[in-house]
């Protein structure tokens, strides 16, 4: 038997809420939530376009994980706690093997952050999918890329670079998705930073994940704050990278452009970098401090104190 529309919807995407702010979840015309009254509704998307976004071959748990992950990341970087989701899925066909498994990929990650999934919608075409995530943040401490400070220090999450690593395994077919090499892993199954973006309110002046390759993303945040920036080279978090076996160079290029790790890239002033290393221990994340915000429009690098012009970029869809 051919699985339909509706058998797809309720075989695999009907599974309860479990949070007492969905009146009506899947099933009716339109999904209703109640917001918490004070706070501010969060809302983000993101599309995963195969063959642009994700290799031909993708493990369907892994696309199901990566799918909720890109945006749970916008919802990090904002400051804010996620609650409900919505999947628009396009599908060439109704494969119960891949429906299973994509669902299981991300019920697993929305659990894991006490997310709901109350709609979508479901139609045959090319495999692309959509998430829409909502939550939550007090207005006054949303963080926002428009804050940073001249004087500020920037600081990055975890380690950044990994999952583009991984990225270029895969590509170059030195190894597999079903490969055990932590580069793989990292890309395959990105962690969203939400315990770390929720700590860093009241405290970051700015912030952004890091979702088209660091350097880009900081010319992003500089120009939204009117400022300029300086990065350290040296200071770059090359450990991860190089325990994993990627070499000195190759390391520095992938943490400057490298996507897909969804760190969180954030300034502080100067009178709370005290506290950032307390937050990196409560959230059990590294948390590197990597250059300055300056005067003027430019980010630049330098490496021991001296200017170096960096190449390459990070990625744009239209370029
Ligand atoms: P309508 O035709 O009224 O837009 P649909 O028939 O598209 O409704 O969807 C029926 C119900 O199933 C709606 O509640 C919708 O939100 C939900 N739904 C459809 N596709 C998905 C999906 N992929 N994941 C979760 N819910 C879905
Ligand atoms: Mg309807």
């Amino acid at each position: 038997m051919p699985l339909g529309e509706f058998d797809i919807i309720a075989r695999y995407f009907s599974r309860p809420a479990r949070r007492g702010d969905v009146l009506l979840g899947v099933g009716d015309d339109a999904a209703l939530l109640t917001p918490p009254s004070g706070q501010a509704l969060v809302a983000a998307t993101d599309t995963l376009v195969e063959g642009r976004h994700f290799l031909p071959g993708t493990p369907a748990a892994a696309l199901g994980h990566q799918a909720l992950a890109v945006n749970l990341s916008d919802l990090a970087a904002m400051g804010a706690e996620p609650a409900w989701c919505l999947l628009s899925l396009s599908l060439p066909r109704a494969d119960a093997a891949w429906l299973e498994s994509f669902a299981e990929g991300l019920y697993a990650l929305a659990g894991q952050h006490g997310v709901a999934l109350v709609g979508g919608d479901t139609v045959a075409g090319p495999l692309v999918i959509t998430i829409e995530v909502l939550g939550f943040v007090p207005p006054a401490e949303a963080l926002r890329r428009s804050g940073a400070r001249i004087g500020d220090a920037i600081y990055v999450s975890g380690t950044p670079g990994v999952a583009a690593a991984g990225l270029e395994l895969l590509r170059a077919g030195r190894a597999g998705f079903d490969s055990q090499d932590p580069r793989v892993q990292r890309f395959l199954r990105a962690e969203p930073r939400l315990e770390l973006g929720r700590a860093l309110r009241g405290i970051a002046t700015a912030a952004m994940d890091v979702s088209d390759g660091l350097l880009g993303d900081l010319r992003k945040l500089a120009a939204a704050s009117g400022v300029g920036a300086v990065i350290e080279l040296e200071a770059l978090p090359l450990a991860g990278l190089q325990a994993a076996g990627t070499g000195a160079a190759a390391a520095e290029r992938l943490v400057l452009h490298g996507g897909d790790d969804y760190e969180l890239l954030f300034t502080v002033p100067p009178a709370a970098v005290a506290r950032v290393a307390s937050i990196a221990t409560a959230t059990r994340c590294p948390l590197h401090r990597i250059g300055t915000v300056t005067a003027g429009a430019e980010v630049a690098c330098r490496r021991d104190g001296r200017p170096v012009t960096v190449a390459g970029k990070g990625h744009d869809h239209f370029a």
